[in-house]
């Protein structure tokens, strides 16, 4: 069965403004990576704008009308310190949440196995009423409550590689266990949250790893605490917030992961999908801010989704 490539032009067009590291360049530099002829069976499609009533499952209506209603006719307005919006951003953020669900419909209609979701701006930092750390709406966790909510699912697997916490994941899903949430991140980063000792309702585990971790940390971290604990929950669907961000050349972080971490941690999440999720998986960008490791770090990680 197939891959499923979600993405838009606008999702190009979301401009943080000058300097900002979540860039448009970003995106380019991914799907450049994926038009390799290694990646002709991918199939494309484009994402749609979430209807409100899909953000709305994660988010305060107050908090989305804060954001739409914010969306400069010109320049750029601030939400934080470094959340800004452009023209643009109200679509890009409406289509990379509609890239999700449409991507959870597509995945458990059995139209296809797996997708990536090539996206910005990116999601798991953003809270249910918050905006933050270059998110605005939470795509991940939208996702997993389109698929509880609307597909029926009853169990929901989210882990998330990126190398800072997703705090506004974990908030989301903090006391519901029909989503069960893992992180490995760089600790202490940038946003500060992600102690081996939030667990949520039991259904959170969090990997937080020392500045300067490598390959071995982070696989021991995804083999001894992540991949058990997302074995017995059973996921019937395992989501991925994919964030290239602890590759050794990214300017964001100091982890010195490798493009072959990201091809191995996604072998072995598939290993999961394929014993309790007849396979599905749904991926999507987060993080990853030097551009070549970026494009190298998530051609590896297509790769393994497309392998199943
Ligand atoms: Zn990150």
């Amino acid at each position: 069965m197939s891959t499923l490539l979600f993405t838009h032009p606008v999702e190009i067009e979301h401009d943080p403004g000058p300097g900002h590291p979540e860039r448009s360049d970003r995106l380019r530099a991914v799907l450049r990576a994926l038009d390799d002829p290694a990646f002709k069976r991918l199939e494309r499609r484009e994402a749609p704008e979430a209807p409100r009533a899909q953000i709305e499952r994660v988010h305060a209506p107050r908090y989305v009308d804060f954001v739409l209603k914010n969306v400069p006719k010109s320049g750029y307005v601030a939400i934080d310190a470094d959340t800004v919006m452009s023209p643009a951003s109200g679509e890009a953020a409406l289509r990379a949440a509609g890239a999700l669900t449409g991507a959870v419909d597509a995945v458990v209609a059995g139209a296809a196995k797996t997708a990536f979701c090539a996206v910005r701006p990116p999601g798991h930092h953003a809270e249910p009423a918050r905006g933050m750390g270059f998110c605005f709406f939470n795509n991940i966790a939208i996702a997993a409550r389109h698929a509880r909510d609307v597909a029926g699912l009853k169990r929901v697997g989210i882990v998330d590689f990126d190398v800072h916490h997703g705090n506004g994941t974990q908030a989301a899903f903090w006391e519901d266990p029909t989503v069960f949430f893992a992180s490995s991140h760089q600790y202490p980063l940038y946003p500060g949250t992600g102690a081996a000792d939030e667990r949520g309702a039991g259904n959170i585990v969090n990997v937080p790893l020392p500045p300067g971790s490598g390959s071995a940390a982070f696989r021991q971290g995804m083999e001894r605490d992540i991949l058990p604990a997302l074995d017995s929950f059973r996921p019937e669907l395992v989501l991925i917030s994919a964030g290239f961000d602890a590759h050794a050349q990214d300017p964001l972080a100091n982890m010195e992961l490798t493009e072959a971490d990201f091809g191995w941690v996604t072998a072995r999440l598939r290993e999961v999908a394929d014993r309790h999720a007849a396979g599905r998986m749904v991926s999507t960008l987060e993080g990853g801010y030097d551009l070549k490791a970026l494009a190298g770090s998530a051609a590896a990680h297509v790769t393994e989704l497309m392998a199943g």
